[in-house]
């Protein structure tokens, strides 16, 4: 068994995070990913307990007040957070968990060391350019014009990208991906 890693993912929102680690978890057999809790509805291609486990904000409370959260945040007007469990459970299988979380999360793991005696790495994917975004954001169709339009002003108000040791420009997904794969391999 080798050393237990977490690799926390960050990027704007549309940069591709879920698309990589989804092709990441295929391919990659060592690493698994952990599922957050939101209290976000699901998009059509989403299942529960899959992508998210979906809650109602009145569970979400009740999980904050029970101290099940290693971490949790307020990002677009919905509730993201991630339960202790959900990181000790992929580590229990696998030796390496990716966490995909955003800015102000993967700061308060990268930099205040919550997940306390595990080496966190910082992985942050970027979109080659705003329009390309804007696109990918439009195209997915998951949100309405105002959601789409607070993905968009949150993309580069990130002062915190010091700490992320690798950066993806995903502009070819079969690139970023080999790229992607090769840092949870390697
Ligand atoms: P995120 O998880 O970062 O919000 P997604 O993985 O949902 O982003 O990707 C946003 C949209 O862009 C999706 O529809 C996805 O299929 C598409 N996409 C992802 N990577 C690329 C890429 N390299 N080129 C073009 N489209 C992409
Ligand atoms: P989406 O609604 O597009 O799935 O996710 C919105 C944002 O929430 C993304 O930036 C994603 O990284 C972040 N996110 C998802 N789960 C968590 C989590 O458990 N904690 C934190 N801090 N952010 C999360």
């Amino acid at each position: 068994m080798g050393k237990k890693l977490c690799y926390v993912v960050s990027g704007p929102s549309g940069a591709g995070k879920s698309t990589l680690i989804k092709l990441a978890a295929a391919a990659v057999k060592s690493v698994g990913v952990t599922v957050s809790c939101t209290t976000r509805s699901p998009r059509p291609s989403e299942r529960d307990g899959m992508e998210y486990h979906f809650i109602s904000h009145k569970r979400f409370e009740e999980l904050i007040k029970d101290g099940e959260f290693i971490e949790h945040v307020e990002c677009f007007g919905n509730r993201y957070g991630t339960i202790k469990n959900a990181v000790s459970d992929v580590l229990l299988k696998k030796n390496r968990c990716i966490m995909d979380l955003d800015f102000d999360g993967a700061y308060k793991v990268l930099e205040d060391g919550l997940l306390s005696g595990i080496e966190c790495v910082g992985v942050l994917i970027l979109p080659p350019s705003i329009k390309s975004l804007q696109r990918r954001l439009t195209e997915r169709n998951s949100d309405g014009a105002a959601a789409l339009r607070d993905r968009l002003e949150n993309s580069f108000n990130c002062e915190k990208i010091a700490r992320y040791e690798h950066v993806i420009i995903n502009d070819d997904i079969q690139n970023s991906s080999r790229r992607f794969n090769n840092i949870l391999a390697g």
